[in-house]
Formats: C-alpha cells, sequence, structure tokens
C-alpha cells in the first residue's frame, strides 16, 4: 500500500508522519467520526476523482445524522481539499480518506462537548476484494450478525462507531474461509455487505434492497443508472436469504470493492458459478466511465489538474 506524504488536517497539508491526534481523542474512544471513501482514477485528462460532489454531501450529511450543528468547512471547501490532497502527494489513481470527526476535553458522551475536526487522507489502494475478484468472483456468507435497525444506529451516515458491525461480520466471515458477508437486516431480509451494496439478477431483471436500511451507496446508484441507461428493468425491493441462493447472478459493489461478482453463497452455487453475462456487463461500462471513456464521465468525474 504506498502512502501519502502529506495528510490535509483542519485546513492545512501536513507531513505524513505529523498527522497524529491524542491517546485521549473522543473519537477515537467513542467512535465518533464520520468519514467517506472516494477513488481517484487515472484518465487521458490525468487524475480524476469519482463523484466527489455526492461524496462530500454524503460526508456533510452523515456529520449532520450523528449529530454536529456545525462543521469548520463546507462541502465545497472539502472537495477542493480532496484536490489538494491528490495533486501533493502525486498520485494519478489512489483512494480518498475523508474523516469528520470529534475533539473534547470533556470526554462525555454528549456531542456539544466538544468540536469537529476534518482530515483528508489518500493512499495507493488495490482491488479490495483482491486482484482476481473482478474476473473470478467471491465466495460469500450469510452473517451470524445482524446488520443494523435503522433506529439503533444511522443507517444512511458513515459514522465510524457503525462499522465495528463491519468489523465483526467481516473476521467472521474471513475465519471461516469466505472473502465477505452478507448481512440481513432486523427483519430477516438481505441489507448489504460489510462494506458494498448488493444486487441479484433473475429472469433478466436486476433486484436491489431498497435504501430504508443501507448506506446510500455511490456506486450502488450509479449502477443503477448505468443498468438503465442499457435498457435493464431495476427493481428495489425486499429480497430473502432464499432469493439469493436461486438467483442467476449476484454481483456486490462499493468504491473500494468497484463492482465483483458473487459466485457462491452459504456453499451454493450461484448461477453457473461464473460472472454472469449482466454483472460483465456492467462492470465493463462502469470501469469505462471511471477511465473518462463513457458520456456519463462528463458528469460523473472531477479532473484534478483542470
Ligand atoms: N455499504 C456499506 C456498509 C459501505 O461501507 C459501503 C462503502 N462506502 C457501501 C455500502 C458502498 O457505498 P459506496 O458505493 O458509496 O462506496
Amino acid at each position: 500500500m504506498a502512502e501519502s506524504r502529506y495528510i490535509w488536517l483542519d485546513g492545512q497539508l501536513v507531513e505524513y508522519e505529523k498527522a497524529t491526534v491524542h491517546f485521549l481523542n473522543t473519537a477515537l474512544h467513542y467512535g465518533l467520526g464520520v468519514f467517506e471513501g472516494i477513488r481517484c482514477y487515472s484518465t487521458q485528462r490525468g487524475p480524476a476523482i469519482f463523484r466527489l460532489k455526492e461524496h462530500m454531501t454524503r460526508l456533510v450529511n452523515s456529520a449532520k445524522i450523528l449529530g454536529f450543528r456545525s462543521l469548520p468547512f463546507t462541502a465545497e471547501q472539502l472537495g477542493e481539499a480532496c484536490k489538494d490532497v491528490v495533486r501533493a502527494n502525486g498520485f494519478q489513481a489512489c483512494y480518498i480518506r475523508p474523516l469528520i470527526f470529534h475533539e473534547s476535553d470533556k470526554r462525555d458522551l454528549n456531542l456539544d462537548s466538544g468540536v469537529a475536526r476534518v482530515g483528508i487522507a489518500a493512499w495507493s489502494w488495490g482491488a479490495y476484494l483482491g486482484d482476481e475478484a473482478e474476473e473470478k468472483g467471491v465466495r460469500m456468507n450469510v452473517s451470524s450478525y445482524t446488520r443494523h435497525h435503522p433506529n439503533v444506529m444511522m443507517t444512511k451516515a458513515k459514522v465510524t462507531g457503525n462499522y465495528a458491525n463491519s468489523v465483526l461480520a467481516k473476521t467472521e466471515s474471513v475465519r471461516l474461509g469466505f472473502d465477505e458477508a452478507v448481512m440481513l437486516d432486523p427483519q430477516g431480509y438481505v441489507a448489504e455487505c460489510t462494506g458494498e451494496n448488493l444486487f441479484i439478477v433473475r429472469h433478466g431483471v436486476i433486484y436491489t434492497p431498497g435504501t430504508w436500511a443501507v448506506l446510500e451507496g455511490i456506486t450502488r446508484d450509479s449502477l443503477i443508472t448505468l443498468a438503465r441507461d442499457l435498457g435493464y428493468q431495476v427493481v428495489e425491493t425486499q429480497i430473502s436469504r432464499d432469493h439469493l441462493y436461486i438467483a442467476d447472478e449476484i454481483f456486490v459493489c462499493g468504491t473500494a470493492a468497484e463492482v465483483v461478482p458473487v459466485t457462491e453463497i452459504d456453499f451454493r452455487v450461484i448461477g453457473n458459478g461464473k460472472a454472469g453475462p449482466i454483472t460483465r456487463a456492467l462492470a465493463k461500462v462502469f470501469r469505462a466511465v471511471v477511465q473518462g471513456e463513457h458520456p456519463r464521465s462528463a458528469e460523473w468525474l472531477s479532473y484534478v489538474n483542470e
């Protein structure tokens, strides 16, 4: 993993080694942070950040959901800061990690006792679910852990503390020998994976859980748009565990993972055990978009050097 030389912290680019926070920081102790994961891609016009505006809006919305009443920077300023981080580090392609985190010397559980600080880091990150994932697919289990109830943890917000649930499920899956976990919501329907949204294909129609209790994934939104552009029907609906087993195709998507076919769930082979044709078509068009080679690229890419 190639690290960056500079991290943006509270409005300034600081050297990697100097971008530290105190041991008693409240975000560290109580999970009081909100973050984003964004990819910057190499294109003919230089590095380009995918859907920067949407990621900044979700970041600021996450902060609002967690309860921060004011932030030291606007979404626009943070978007510019993301570009600064890519430029300062000379990356062509990278993963960008903005984090708004709480700091308070009172150390109580009241958000209003402290302030919001902001950092943005970037690093070079390969395929999150493995180099062969997009081609060969991944194996998953349905987790023994339930995904958040929307009135327990706020599922529309990328709150750091929410990710303890993802870590429990992911670690369990990997220890069991799978690549990733499918998580069910408290009603028992399919919600999402630990860091990806999920789609199934059956009889040529694409289905995905609605965003009532899952993260509003930006890759998910992009794939729904691209699938409809290609003429596919996409339906947001409740999906049960056994729907997964009899799907013709399953794929998951996220900023880190991108578009990845699922070839097995709970030891049931999905479809013919290979990436299906609709999954392949969507992965291909997604790749074209992020590389700046698709009509949607103009709308969705922010060129860092222009
Ligand atoms: N669900 C969860 C729980 C996630 O952490 C992520 C990654 N941000 C996603 C879905 C996918 O969202 P996106 O496509 O915006 O990265």
